[in-house]
């Protein structure tokens, strides 16, 4: 059995101070349990404070990005080794405001997963299509292309600490949700697509997650599919209490 995941992407919210008191809403609020694990990435600047806080309890804190050299002339970024001596050993990379608004290439979503990999880092990794691509039924291709682009380079035993999260980019931010059944549909496929690649016994072992509008009021649906193994949440994880409720429906 897969363990689900729920992890929240708070992407450019909340001063030093809004995080601790959020992280300490959470700290109230859930009540961790062995069938989901419970992930957080605040900005940079606020990861330490939230290693510091949650070093007693089980949510597990993610950077939202990083850079694939180990150090120099790159400014305003971060390497991997900065953030595991930080104790962040998880990353979200590819997501789709990276790819749109930083030009996040292939190329270099081949090196950041390279280096995840070598630095022992978990990565969840961000595969979605556009709306325009999903009208022209091209989002199999598109989703295909963009995990074999950045991850066929890896050796089989990288995937253990690869966790997918199809986040369809027509439905971030937007209110708009995939419905269960397209959730689930490119699930199979991803699940497909590395099974073809890397064999049956890690496709069925690889989490792979759902993002976009993911509610309260959703969740549970979306993660009954059979393979949707948990969520990746923007806006709702900014709430305690919406992200509390989207946890409790992971373990249903
Ligand atoms: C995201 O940014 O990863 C995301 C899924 O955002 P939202 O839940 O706000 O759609």
């Amino acid at each position: 059995m897969r363990t689900k995941i729920v992890a929240g992407n708070w992407k450019m919210n909340k001063t030093l101070q809004e995080t601790v008191t959020l992280i300490n809403e959470l700290k109230n609020l859930l009540n961790p349990h062995n069938n989901v694990e419970v992930i957080i990435a605040p900005p940079f600047v606020n990861l330490p404070k939230a290693v510091e806080l949650l070093q007693d309890f089980p949510i597990k804190v993610a950077a939202q990005n990083m850079h694939f050299a180990d150090s120099g002339a790159y400014t305003g970024e971060v390497s991997a080794g900065m953030l595991k001596a930080i104790g962040v050993d998880t990353v979200i990379l590819g997501h789709s405001e990276r790819r749109a608004y930083f030009n996040e290439t292939a190329d270099m979503l081949q090196k950041k997963a390279h280096k995840a990999y070598e630095k022992s880092m978990t990565n969840i990794f961000c595969v979605g299509e556009k709306l325009k691509e999903r009208e022209a039924g091209k989002h199999f291709d598109v989703v295909e292309s963009q995990i074999a682009d950045a991850l066929f380079q890896l050796p089989l035993q990288a995937y253990k600490k690869i966790v997918i999260a199809y986040e369809p980019v027509w439905a971030i931010g937007t209110g708009q949700t995939a419905t269960p059944d397209q959730a689930q549909e490119m699930h199979r496929f991803i699940r497909e697509t590395l099974a073809k690649k890397y064999g049956r016994d890690l496709a069925n072992a690889i989490r792979i997650l759902y993002g976009g509008s993911v509610k309260p009021g959703n969740a549970a649906e979306i993660f009954s599919k059979p393979d949707v193994d948990g969520g990746l949440i923007g806006g709702a994880s900014l709430k305690a209490q919406d992200f509390n409720a989207i946890v409790e429906a992971a373990k249903s």
